[in-house]
C-alpha cells in the first residue's frame, strides 16, 4: 500500500490521515449490514467503489489520524497494530502505522494526547506495544524500563502522551475483551498515562464528543474553526452505507439504537460551512457529510 499522507486543514489546525492497513472483512458484507437494500448497496458502491473487492467482499481501510495544532499533536486511534497484535485474528497485521508517522514527519514522542475512540482491537493495536514487536523503537524507553518490566515488557507506543478513554468504555472491558486489561489499560495505568473521561471533554485540539452505540463508551473528536468543522469519527460509521443512510445498523454495534441516534445527531449537525469526516474504514480518508 502507498504511504501518501493526506491532510485536511481546519483553520490553523491540520488533520493528517495515517494508513495502517487494508484488507477484506471477515464475513460476507450482507451479514454486516443486514437491513441494507439492493438500491442502498448500489448507491454506496457508487460513492465508495474501493470498499468492495473483485470477490464482492467488503474491503476496509484501517487508519488513524493525527491532529496538529499550535498546542501540540493529538492522535485519534491506534490502528491494527504489529504482527503480535490481537487484531491479527481477523485484520491484516502487521500494520504500517510507524512508517506512516515517519512519512508524515511526526515522531511518536511528540504526541501529547492519544484519544482511543473505543476498545475494538483494530483501534488500539499500536497503543501499547511489546519490545519484541517494535525493537527499533527501544531507544525511547529511557526511564520507563521499570514500568515496562512490571507489565510484561509492554510500553506505551507514544511515550509522552496521555491516553484518553471514556469511563463508560473502560467500565465494560470485561464484556468487550478482558485481555485488554493486561495488554492495554494496566500498562497505561502503570505508566501513569491513562485518563478516563466522563462525556464531552475539551482537548488541546478540538473536543472529545461522546458518541455511544458502536460500543458503550464510543467517542469521536470534533475540530472546529469558524464555519469549518471536521469530525474524526472512529466507528460512528464504518461504511458509506451508514454515511448515506445513517439509520442503517451495522451488525457489530453493541447498541444499534444508540448508534443510530449518535450518527443522526452528529451527521445532521447544523453548520454554516462544511462538515468534513475523517473515518478509519472508508476508502477516502476525508469525505463530506
Ligand atoms: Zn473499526
Amino acid at each position: 500500500m502507498s504511504l501518501s499522507v493526506p491532510r485536511l486543514r481546519i483553520g490553523s489546525t491540520e488533520i493528517i490521515a495515517l494508513a495502517d492497513g487494508e484488507g477484506p472483512f471477515f464475513s460476507p458484507r450482507a451479514e454486516a449490514f443486514p437491513e441494507a437494500t439492493a438500491a442502498q448497496w448500489a448507491e454506496a458502491d457508487r460513492y465508495d467503489p474501493g470498499a468492495v473487492d473483485a470477490e464482492g467482499r467488503w474491503r476496509l481501510q484501517f487508519r488513524a489520524y493525527a491532529i496538529r495544532a499550535d498546542q501540540g499533536i493529538t492522535v485519534v486511534d491506534a490502528g491494527i497494530g504489529p504482527a503480535d497484535s490481537p487484531a491479527g485474528s481477523w485484520a491484516p497485521v502487521p500494520g504500517v502505522l510507524p512508517e506512516s508517522f515517519a512519512a508524515a514527519g511526526i515522531d511518536p514522542a511528540e504526541v501529547d494526547t492519544v484519544v482511543l475512540t473505543h476498545l475494538h482491537t483494530d483501534h488500539v493495536g499500536w497503543a501499547v506495544v511489546t519490545e519484541a514487536a517494535v525493537p527499533s523503537a527501544a531507544g525511547v524507553l529511557d526511564g520507563n524500563a521499570s514500568t515496562a518490566s512490571a507489565t510484561s515488557g509492554r510500553r506505551p507506543f507514544f511515550p509522552n502522551a496521555e491516553y484518553l478513554l471514556q469511563r463508560a468504555e473502560f467500565d465494560v472491558i470485561d464484556t468487550l475483551n478482558p485481555q485488554l486489561h493486561e495488554t492495554l489499560t494496566d500498562p497505561l495505568a502503570a505508566a501513569g498515562r491513562l485518563r478516563l473521561l466522563d462525556g464531552d471533554t475539551p482537548l488541546r485540539a478540538g473536543r472529545a464528543v461522546a458518541t455511544p452505540g458502536h460500543t458503550p463508551g464510543h467517542q469521536s473528536v470534533l475540530v472546529a474553526d469558524g464555519h469549518d468543522m471536521a469530525l474524526v469519527t472512529g466507528d460512528l460509521l464504518v461504511h458509506a452505507l451508514q454515511l448515506l443512510n445513517p439509520e442503517l445498523a451495522y451488525a457489530h454495534e453493541a447498541d444499534p439504537e444508540a448508534a443510530r441516534h449518535s450518527r443522526e445527531r452528529m451527521l445532521g449537525r447544523e453548520t454554516a460551512g462544511t462538515l468534513h469526516l475523517a473515518t478509519p474504514h472508508l476508502t477516502e480518508p476525508f469525505v463530506s457529510a
